[in-house]
């Protein structure tokens, strides 16, 4: 048995910042993950490739906009399988790079390939090909992500996930005609705008009346009339069963559905489950005496500690934020209060953690918008700020969207924000920031945000409620 100071199961952004900073103090920490490589599902098959896709995509839509800036220049396209080389390649410089750090830090860290699974509160058995370790480790983080969720409905098995679409050397390298995506949540609706941009035939079919809901309804509403008209919403359904379909020597696939009582069926080339991600219970949690709440999420405390103090459950595993970014500051609070021998000393603030869904356009936000501010008994007050009138949006010609900032009515301090259209992703870092700070609408009103870029909305907003 050998034993550590550390030990995280899975070594994605709810894993190695802690393990790197408690190594990087002296302690003795392995991480355990079975793809043996660090950064998790996110560079392997999530926000990293599905990014990369999409930017490529945003280049070629500015393309297509070369005259409007003076350019000249015919036959520009696109290679699909070009495209997804392009992916790997920015994925292969990311796993070099993390195998750099890990090198850095070798005396202390130690990433083994295996599965982890828990035998008692502090023991942890790593199996791996052709071999079975033990581990005793003084405090553990639960760190084993999420995989995407699978509708239990007939023909399930004939639909591709995100993984198959952006893992490393995905063999999915040509564009389908036509694609069929179940679910709008935020992964089907950033592929479905993605596809659409490259001409693909998408279908979006959704149970609830609208998408994306777990954001706030005038916000996903507002996301929801700024996709493309081409992008075909079915809403209000339900998926009764996909059917894979003999054609030419090949095969495509009917999905069937009902809507308003109505049987209906689409036959596309491709089917991408899009309901979102579920967490990865590791073999063993429920006997040690975890606690789980009544959605099945192990229960965590403001400083991610389950009902047993040693053992932290850190990122998308809680369910609680399914981010990169919250897992790593999430990660980081398992840290500091490791160092504080597991009496909490440092705490997860969920409000102040931004959300991009990298549509076409995008859509940022973070803290309390409206929906929840009215649940919670907030009075607020708004303002906001049209692209039309920015600089920058009127360079770019992306004149639609808009930045919305609300303030506890009471105190006129910042509690959330949302930005649709342009440099959204990067906007929401700043009033981020604000929100976390709790600002006053007059420190933001007051803030010198640089000519000509999109930024200066932030401030012309707060100015509009003085
Ligand atoms: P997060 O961002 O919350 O850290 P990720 O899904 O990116 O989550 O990473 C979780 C990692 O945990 C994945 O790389 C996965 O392979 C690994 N993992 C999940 N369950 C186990 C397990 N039982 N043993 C070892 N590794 C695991």
């Amino acid at each position: 048995m050998k034993h550590v100071d550390l030990l995280t199961i899975g070594a994605g952004g709810g894993g190695y910042p802690a393990a790197f900073r408690i190594a990087r103090a002296g302690e003795k920490v392995v991480m355990i993950d079975s793809k043996g490589v660090m950064s998790g599902n996110c560079l392997e098959q999530g926000c990293v490739p599905s990014k990369a896709v999409r930017e490529a995509v945003e280049v070629y839509k500015l393309v297509q906009k070369r005259e409007y800036f003076g350019l000249k220049g015919d036959n520009i396209g696109f290679d699909y399988s070009k495209i997804i080389d392009f992916k790997d390649n920015v994925q292969k410089f990311r796993y070099a790079q993390h195998a750099k750090e890990l090198e850095e830090v070798s005396q202390n860290l130690k990433l083994i390939k295996g599965s982890a699974s828990f035998v008692d509160e502090h023991i942890v058995k790593v199996t791996n090909e052709d071999s079975e370790t033990l581990y005793n480790a003084d405090n553990i983080i639960i760190a084993s992500g999420a995989a995407p969720y699978i509708l239990p409905v007939e023909g399930a098995e004939h639909c591709i996930t995100s993984t198959e679409l952006y893992i490393l050397n995905t063999k999915i390298k040509t564009l389908s005609k036509s694609i069929v995506i179940l679910g709008a949540g935020y992964i089907g609706v950033e592929t479905a705008t993605f596809f659409n941009e490259l001409g693909v035939n998408v279908t979006i079919i959704q149970r609830s009346k609208r998408i994306l809901t777990a954001i706030d309804e005038r916000f996903a509403s507002l996301i929801q009339n700024s996709l493309d008209s081409k992008i075909k919403l079915e809403l209000g359904t339900e998926i009764k069963k996909i059917e894979k379909i003999g054609v030419n020597g090949g095969y495509n696939y009917n999905v069937s559905y009902t809507k308003d009582g109505v049987l209906k069926t689409i036959n596309a080339d491709l089917v991408l489950m899009g309901y979102g991600r579920k967490p990865v219970i590791p073999e063993g949690t429920d006997k040690i005496g975890i606690d789980f709440d009544a959605k099945g999420r192990i229960k965590i405390n403001g400083a991610i500690q389950t009902n047993i103090p040693h053992i932290y459950a850190s990122g998308d595993v809680n369910g609680l934020s399914m981010l990169f970014h919250s897992a790593e500051r999430q990660s980081l609070v398992c840290a500091n209060n490791i160092f504080a021998d597991n009496t909490p000393v440092d705490y997860m603030d969920f409000n102040a953690v931004p959300t991009t869904v990298f549509t076409f356009p995008k859509a940022a936000y973070a803290g309390i918008l409206p929906e929840q501010a009215k649940k919670m008994g907030i009075d607020i007050l708004q303002c906001s700020y049209d692209f039309v009138a920015d600089a920058k949006a009127q360079i770019y010609n992306e004149l639609d969207g808009e930045i919305r900032e609300f303030f506890d009515a009471k105190t006129l301090k910042i509690i959330g924000a949302w930005v649709i259209g342009i440099d959204a992703e990067l906007l929401i870092g700043e009033l981020v920031t604000a929100i976390q700070n709790s600002l006053d609408v007059r420190i933001i009103a007051s803030l010198p945000n640089q000519h000509p870029t999109s930024s200066e909305g932030i401030a012309k907003a707060a100015r509009k409620l003085l």
